[in-house]
């Protein structure tokens, strides 16, 4: 008997996915990568960082600062939270916002606030996979949230039932998506509200990378046209996830959830259980760093990760065969491409690594039941200009050789 044997049944639906496995070869030297979805640590804002870690350790503030504190999370930076969300349409109180460690914490105590096994979560197709498998812990089955096609909340009503559970909630991130770069328009988001008031389910929007808008005129958060409807936020039934990981530094491991007070009120519960807090630290260097130069900062990363998106395109426009297809993505950090049917993004990679040295993450990984062999993510935020476009020509012409053979 091994221990592996009584694994509970959650345990069986949380598997490394072969290419999760295959993404762990890419750090090799001589790579040029367009896999990772990580932030270009060079700008990371880390003097202001080493400045107010200090001033949190000093001066009588680390009797605070090391100490345990509220779930809720350090209220200076929860108020500082609802400046933000203010400016994004939301008007909210602190007691809306709840501190996470990242967004990716959220999206756990989400799945774990709502989804009974056999309840139906709907994602996109393709979507984020560390929604994927933060929500398949709760062992749901999902559903494709297709906002453009003509299916009726009966039809996914109808899906769930047929499982035994119910429709819980729309996944979606609505802004410069990972893996796609796409963004909702507003006509479907208000589409998307008609759906969940039919279904009666919740929709999570994930706003990692709403900051992240270098050109195109902002769309409102779907919780602010909500909002707007409604007129407060405790009956609005959008819940916002935030996060300082894509703007100031991801290793801090701070984000947010905007929601409905009840539904605070029990994913306090839940964060209670689970780790108590936040760290007080890194929420109060945060707080810290947010107000002094958050805006500034943020300006500076956008014009960065701009000119690396024009760069892509631009290489993309030059090299790729006829026949292969990519986003136009205004704000974020990936590119999706669509190669011609036959063509395996999997296969690629391994030829890829072994050939022309590019790495990028095969499509198919971010789809809750499979799908997309012949697309693939690419990632634009770490390299510089000139190895954007030396990876893009690479790669274009291994997918010009495939294509001939
Ligand atoms: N949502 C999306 C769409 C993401 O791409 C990521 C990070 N890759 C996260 C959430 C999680 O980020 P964090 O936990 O660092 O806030």
């Amino acid at each position: 008997m091994q221990l592996k044997d009584i694994f509970a049944s959650r345990a069986m639906r949380m598997k490394a996915s072969e290419i999760r496995e295959l993404l762990k070869l890419l750090d090799q030297p001589g790579i040029l990568s367009f896999a990772g979805g990580i932030p270009d640590p060079n700008l990371f804002p880390a003097e202001a960082f080493a400045e107010a870690f200090q001033g949190a350790l000093s001066g009588g503030q680390q009797a605070q600062s090391l100490q345990y504190s509220v779930s809720e999370g350090y209220l200076p930076l929860k108020e500082w939270i609802v400046g933000q969300m203010a400016r994004m349409g939301v008007d909210c109180d602190p007691d809306n916002i709840l501190i996470t460690s990242g967004s990716q914490q959220g999206l756990d105590y989400l799945g774990k606030l709502f989804l009974s096994p056999g309840d139906t979560a709907l994602v996109t197709a393709p979507t984020y996979l560390g929604a994927l498998a933060a929500f398949n812990a709760y062992e749901p089955r999902y559903d494709q949230l297709n906002l453009s096609g003509n299916r009726t909340a009966q039809s996914y009503r109808d899906g769930a039932a047929q499982n035994g559970g119910a429709v819980k909630f729309a996944y979606l991130s609505a802004d410069f998506a990972n893996p796609t770069g796409e963004t909702v328009g507003q006509a479907d988001r208000e589409r998307l509200l008609d759906l969940a008031e039919d279904l009666q389910c919740a929709i999570v929007e994930d706003g990692a990378y709403q900051d992240l808008r270098y050109d195109g005129d902002p769309v409102p958060p779907i919780l602010a046209l909500e909002l707007a409807k409604k007129g407060t936020l405790d009956n609005c039934r959008t819940i916002y996830c935030g996060t300082f990981s894509k703007t100031l530094s991801p290793g801090l491991r701070v984000g947010w959830i905007v929601a409905a007070r009840p539904v605070i009120a029990q994913m306090v519960l839940i964060k209670q259980a689970a780790d108590l807090h936040s760290p007080t630290l890194n929420q109060m260097a945060v707080n810290t760093v947010a107000r002094q130069q958050f805006d500034s900062h943020v300006e500076k990363v956008r014009a960065a990760y701009k000119a690396r998106r024009d760069a892509m395109l631009r290489a993309l426009k030059q090299h790729m065969p006829p026949g292969v297809d990519w986003t136009r993505p205004e704000g974020g950090m990936f590119i999706w491409i669509t190669l011609p049917a036959g063509l395996d993004g999997a296969q690629l990679l391994a030829r890829s690594l072994d050939s022309v040295k590019v790495a990028f993450v095969p499509g198919q990984a971010f789809f809750a039941d499979g799908g997309g062999p012949n697309t693939i993510r690419l990632s634009y935020s770490v390299l510089d200009e000139a190895a954007i476009e030396e990876g893009i020509a690479r790669l274009a012409r291994l997918i010009a050789e495939t294509l001939a053979e």
